[in-house]
């Protein structure tokens, strides 16, 4: 088989970006599962965390912990210290403008939560219109849902074409006067599509309509800019990009954020409370009610800063390849239909096995020590669209190697002949 030839460095990692030198960093890989060395192909998950963010969470706990923001001595300044650095790191990942546009939540599902309460229902009523994709996650269906039903609106749902690209055409004509909010995905965390998010946000910005960005399948494959993407909201998760879980952000423009009614009470949030009246704290500080998770907030910094020393142009180069020979090693095997062919794709290969239950491929994988997920992946609508209830989705990230894959199609060939 053929193997492409990386891409050289981009010019934004200060070291020359090798993929089996990066798996060196995350201890978890260095172990046998099943009796054979583990291979994680599972990081559409969630991804596996280097020893940098490991060590940055144990600092924290060893040196540094203290609640934020209220006490007056030494830890809660280091404490609090830490936890607006990592802010600053989020703004400098996403290329926000200001670290006062990112709020941190618990991850992308929170801040989805948090758009469609804090921004949803001041906006949408009776009769609005919500707009998402057919590749929507199901955190970017539900709490749209019960947004509408609880205000008379109606969902509406941008249709893909048969490789499971999103019908921009189709898109253009969904939208008008009603369109309140567009939320749509960068990256189909089922099929792997890359959509023209960019594209759809401006064209939804013509029709005045508010637009949310969910990167939650993007951060950890390609460079993500919210100034080019000019999208109102973006979200993600910090455990999908090689940070801990529980710990995710969302992005939003200064001039929304301003605008938004805070979507939880309590401590934190405020800037003064009577029994008559409460007086609210700005962006970010209103939308983070209560202790939030900090620690794992530094965690997610350390992986933001693991990340910039790679250069995330290196980390899409690297994919981009896998994608490329991994579509090409499982289209060899006999009976596979790949689910989702679109040009532009990241991060994810899914597909049925002829004459094999998706759950009976994915524990043939995993008595081998190959991780994969098997099964809907949280995303109902577009498998039914292409008429099956369950996946095979191996997923990469930054140190998956052609040797993964070449262990992944080995084992699905001897399935698939009768001797697995
Ligand atoms: N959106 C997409 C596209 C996802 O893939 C996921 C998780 O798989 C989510 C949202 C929800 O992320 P979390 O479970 O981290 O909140």
């Amino acid at each position: 088989q053929h193997r492409p030839e990386l891409v050289p460095p981009a010019a934004d990692g200060p070291r020359p970006f090798d993929p089996a030198l990066a798996r060196r960093d995350f201890p978890i890989l260095h172990q046998n599962v099943n009796g054979k060395p583990l291979i994680w192909l599972d990081n559409a998950a969630t991804t596996q965390k280097p020893q940098a963010v490991i060590d940055r969470l144990v600092h924290f706990y060893a040196y540094e912990n203290s609640n934020i923001h209220r006490a007056a001595h030494t830890l809660a300044a280091r404490a609090t210290d830490a936890y607006e650095a990592a802010r600053e790191k989020v703004r400098r990942f996403l290329n926000a403008p200001s670290a006062k546009d990112i709020i941190f939540v618990r991850g992308a599902t929170e801040g989805l939560n948090l758009l469609a309460q804090a921004y949803g229902r001041q906006h949408v009523g009776p009769g609005d219109e919500i707009v998402v994709t057919h590749l929507e996650h199901h955190a970017n269906i539900v709490p749209w849902q019960q947004l509408a039903t609880e205000k008379g609106a109606r969902l509406r749902v941008v249709p893909v074409d048969d490789s499971g690209q999103i019908r921009l055409d189709a898109f253009q004509r969904l939208l008008g006067p009603k369109t309140k909010i567009v939320s749509i995905t960068q990256v189909s965390n089922a099929l792997g599509t890359v959509t023209p998010a960019r594209e759809m946000v401006a064209i939804a910005r013509r029709y005045g309509a508010a637009t949310i960005v969910d990167g939650a399948q993007a951060v950890s494959h390609m460079p993500v800019d919210v100034q080019v993407l000019d999208a109102d909201f973006y979200v993600f998760s910090g455990h999908k990009v090689f940070g801990p879980t529980g710990i995710g952000a969302v992005y939003g423009r200064a001039g929304v954020l301003e605008t938004m009614q805070p979507w939880q009470g309590g401590g934190n949030m405020i800037a003064d409370v009577t029994f008559e009246r409460t007086v609210f704290q700005d962006a970010p500080e209103r939308f983070e009610a209560g202790t939030g998770n900090i620690a794992d907030a530094v965690g997610l910094g350390a992986a933001l800063d693991y990340l910039a020393g790679i250069g995330m142009h290196n980390v899409a180069a690297h994919e981009h390849a896998l994608i490329e020979y991994g579509t090409e090693a499982l289209l060899s095997i006999p009976g596979l239909r790949l689910i989702g062919t679109a040009r532009e794709k990241a991060g994810v290969l899914s597909f049925v096995l002829d004459g094999c239950a998706t759950a009976d491929v994915g524990k043939a994988l995993a008595s081998e020590g190959i991780a994969v997920r098997a099964g809907h992946h949280c995303a109902q609508p577009i498998l039914r669209r292409f008429g099956v209830e369950a996946t095979v989705r191996p997923s990469f990230a930054l140190y998956n190697t052609f040797e993964d894959i070449d262990a992944l199609v080995d084992v699905l060939r001897r399935l698939q002949s009768g001797r697995g």
